[in-house]
């Protein structure tokens, strides 16, 4: 028998409720021994909490009581909507602790019964991360649709078919001496091995959109020396559009300010370091400057308004296309005797602000440019494990047809193969190498 699973399920620290969650077979008596009588199935009540065994009243809630299967776990569940105190939270998973088979949970222990209990496939889990860690629009709806199953059914839909093709090539083994059946067969499984090939490449082939959105847009902020990228990245952090949040014990060498443009995740990042201490430290800080700077949607090439001359190193290989040069320090400048922009440059001052809300527009219409609108058909690749898998299930279908129909076993181990790449995707076969680390993204409670 499985333990029964509480925890605090709302956010840590004093707030107006907290709500806790239990799950599990001994859900039903938490509420018989602390909140009885027990609540209609699907129904909030007015409760006292007692303790279960001195009887002490502890807090005045609401219950509620979801019979399994029709939980979110799939199980029995029990949740308490408490006042939010802290003293109120301890002693209230305190008294639950003291009822028999109950214990407090794991991370995303409540996320993995959901799975187990098939509620929830790989994807609408990772899905489920995801909306709890949404800042943005963008974020928020694209994780809204993952954990409603659309790209886990997707999968499923193009896996379903490949075990249907599959069993074409079965098929066409089992009949290998009825040439006719045998080629009417292996005839419908390379049609549609070749519309569920194109269909693969379709959605592989989306510019990493959907994984733009869950990692943000990456704008790394890049020039010479004392030029103000430090400055600017601070002038950004503190206008209301930055989304500021701590990451406690974490010692970085580039400092980063997200930012929520229209909706759109951006992620802008400054590497620091570089200036720290001549030789091998600025040399390495120079060289990661410039892998960033590779992989940035977007490169802010910053000059001085004053200095106009300093133009991009060559080894900051970056197309046209991909950067914008920022003009900064505008404010230093006489505008009588102005020397002409840079082609397509925009002209701020990080000191006085001027010119930052132009710079956050051009931002946000790059992004929207890479990102493209959301309001679309087909649901997204959004994480690299996905992709990983996908490029599989391609690569077996490239194999099926690619090579010779008649050696009927091998062709439908391609096949096979490339299903299972899907299965793979949403948890339907094979997976316990990736759940610890899906489902430890998640914190206690979740
Ligand atoms: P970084 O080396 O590119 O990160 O440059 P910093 O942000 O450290 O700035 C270098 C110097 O330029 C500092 O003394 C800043 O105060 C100054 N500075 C930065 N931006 C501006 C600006 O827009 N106008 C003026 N006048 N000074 C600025």
């Amino acid at each position: 028998m499985t333990d029964t699973i509480f925890a605090l399920s709302s956010g840590h620290g004093r707030a107006g409720v907290a709500v806790v969650r239990i799950s599990g077979l001994a859900a039903g008596v938490v509420l018989d021994q602390m909140a009885a009588p027990r609540p209609r199935p699907r129904f909030a009540a007015f409760r006292r909490i007692k303790h279960p065994t001195t009887g002490e009243l502890i807090d005045h809630a609401l219950a509620l009581w979801f019979a399994g299967p029709k939980s979110e776990t799939g199980e029995d569940m029990a949740e308490l909507q408490v006042h939010g105190g802290r003293a109120v939270v301890q002693a209230v998973l305190e008294a639950i602790g003291k009822i028999e088979g109950c214990r407090l949970a794991e991370p995303g222990e409540f996320a993995r019964r959901a799975f187990e209990n098939g509620k929830l496939d790989l994807t609408g889990v990772e899905g489920l991360a995801d909306l709890i860690d949404a800042e943005t629009a963008a974020q928020r709806r694209q994780a809204l649709r993952q954990t409603d199953g659309a790209l886990g059914h997707l999968y499923a839909g193009w896996r379903q078919r490949l075990i249907a093709t599959t069993a074409l090539m079965e098929a066409a083994i089992d009949f290998s001496d009825e040439s006719d059946v045998t080629s009417e067969a292996v005839g419908k499984a390379r049609t549609e091995a070749e519309a569920l090939q194109a269909e693969i490449v379709r959605h592989l082939d989306d510019g990493h959109r959907g994984q733009v959105i869950r990692e943000g847009f990456r704008v790394v902020l890049a020039g010479p020396p004392n030029v103000g990228k430090s400055s600017l990245l601070n002038a950004l952090a503190r206008r209301d559009v930055a989304i500021v949040s701590e990451e406690a014990g974490t010692t970085r060498d580039v400092i980063e300010v997200r930012l929520d443009l229209e909706g759109l995740p951006i992620v802008v990042s400054d590497t620091a370091g570089i200036r720290e201490a001549a030789g091998k430290v600025e040399q390495e800080g120079i060289r990661r400057t410039l892998g960033r700077a590779r992989d940035a949607d977007l490169v802010l090439w910053m000059v001085d308004a004053t200095n106009l001359d300093a133009p991009a190193p060559a080894q900051l290989d970056v197309r046209a296309e991909r950067m914008l040069v920022v003009v900064n320090k505008f404010d230093l400048l006489d505008t009588k005797v102005m020397q002409p922009l840079p082609d397509g440059a925009i002209a701020v001052s990080a000191l006085t602000g001027f010119g930052l809300d132009r710079l956050t527009l051009r931002l946000a219409g790059f992004a929207r440019a890479r990102i493209g609108t959301q309001a679309e058909e087909a649901p997204v690749l959004t994480q690299a494990r996905h992709r990983q898998q996908l490029e599989r299930c391609r690569a077996a279908l490239a194999s099926f047809l690619g090579s010779p129909m008649e050696e009927f076993e091998l062709r439908a181990e391609d096949l096979r193969r490339a299903a299972q790449a899907l299965g793979r995707i949403t948890g339907a076969v094979g997976v316990e190498d990736v759940l610890g680390e899906i489902f430890g993204r998640f914190c206690v409670g979740k």
